[in-house]
């Protein structure tokens, strides 16, 4: 038997938790989203609203479809409101002591039947799951950028996940009209796992003089038929998450092949993290892209 879902709890109103907001409300489920900071909560609102928006003018959705969507969604600072839904999804900060803290703080608060899963693109979800009372309970349901327009979800079960649990997102994955693939828990599960090695390799092309931003990203473009660029999608992603990955890849698998681009790093150091800081390979202060390379 799968539990049936109705009402959903976001951590963490980021990039990926605004478009998992999105995405559910649309679907008909009643969200709400939390996050640390009350910027990032207001943010969200305004970016999920500017995403419908574009949805109704694209005719992909109706303008009572936007409404009904927007008014299933709250807000809170408080964790603790998250603790009567039946389904939580954690898409905070890609740091394991982050999402074991959210853990650890949201338990005492949950329904016995309530689903946790983290949105991680690389941590363990069996180390995750086994700090939590219910490791049968928890999965890996991992979202692609932009949740809105990309179809695949990683489905990733820890060694403990049972049947039911595995069903029960199946269900929401179809619901949402999204399609599933499963990935068995090993470091960056499937996709990150072949797309951040590339990501890093093109780091390493830079670092080393092979080509510039814009020649490394053209040719991927127009010599692979990438429709991004690998040094542009990394800045999408976030420089903060691309290195962390590459880090779980590294200690993981404790292979050198893993090894983050020392300007992967120095790039995070500064602060520069992508779009979602105006500034990484790319600075978006302007009308325009710029390289910074
Ligand atoms: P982000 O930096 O845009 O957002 C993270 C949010 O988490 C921030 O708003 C931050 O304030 C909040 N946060 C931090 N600590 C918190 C806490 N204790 N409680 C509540 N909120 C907290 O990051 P993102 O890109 O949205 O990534 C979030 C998660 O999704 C990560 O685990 C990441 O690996 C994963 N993910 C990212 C992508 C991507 O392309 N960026 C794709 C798939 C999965």
């Amino acid at each position: 038997m799968s539990v049936d879902i109705q009402s959903v709890g976001v951590v963490g109103a980021g990039q990926m938790g605004n478009g998992i907001a999105h995405v559910f409300a649309l679907a008909g489920y009643d969200v709400t989203i939390t996050d640390i900071s009350e910027e990032a909560l207001n943010d969200a609102i305004t970016t999920i609203e500017k995403n419908l928006s574009r949805q109704v003018s694209r005719d992909k959705i109706t303008e009572a479809e936007m409404k009904a969507a927007m008014s299933r969604i709250v807000t809170t600072l408080k964790l603790t409101d998250l603790g009567s839904h039946d389904l939580i999804i954690e898409a905070a900060t890609e740091r394991e002591t982050v999402k074991n803290a959210i853990f650890e703080d949201l338990i005492p608060h949950l329904k016995p039947h309530t689903i946790l899963t983290s949105n991680t693109s690389s941590i363990s979800i069996t180390r995750l799951a086994s700090r939590t009372d219910r490791p049968e309970k928890f999965m890996g349901f991992h979202f692609m950028n932009p949740v809105p327009v990309m179809q695949l979800v990683e489905l990733i079960r820890g060694i403990a996940t049972d049947a039911e649990t595995y069903q029960s997102l199946l269900a929401v994955v179809e619901k949402l009209g999204k399609t599933a693939a499963s990935a068995e828990d090993f470091p960056a599960f499937i996709v990150n796992r072949i797309l951040m090695p590339m990501i890093n390799e093109a780091v390493y092309t830079l670092y080393e003089g092979v080509g510039n931003v814009r020649s490394i990203d053209e040719s991927m473009k127009l010599g692979a038929n990438h429709p991004m660029g690998p040094l542009e999608l990394a800045d999408f992603i976030g420089l903060d998450t691309c290195l962390a990955i590459m880090n779980v890849l590294h200690d993981g698998l404790a292979d050198t092949k893993y090894r983050p681009c020392p300007l992967l790093t120095k790039y995070v150091e500064a602060g520069w993290l992508g779009l979602k800081t105006q500034r990484g390979f790319y600075d978006y202060r302007g009308d325009v892209p710029v390289p910074t390379r």
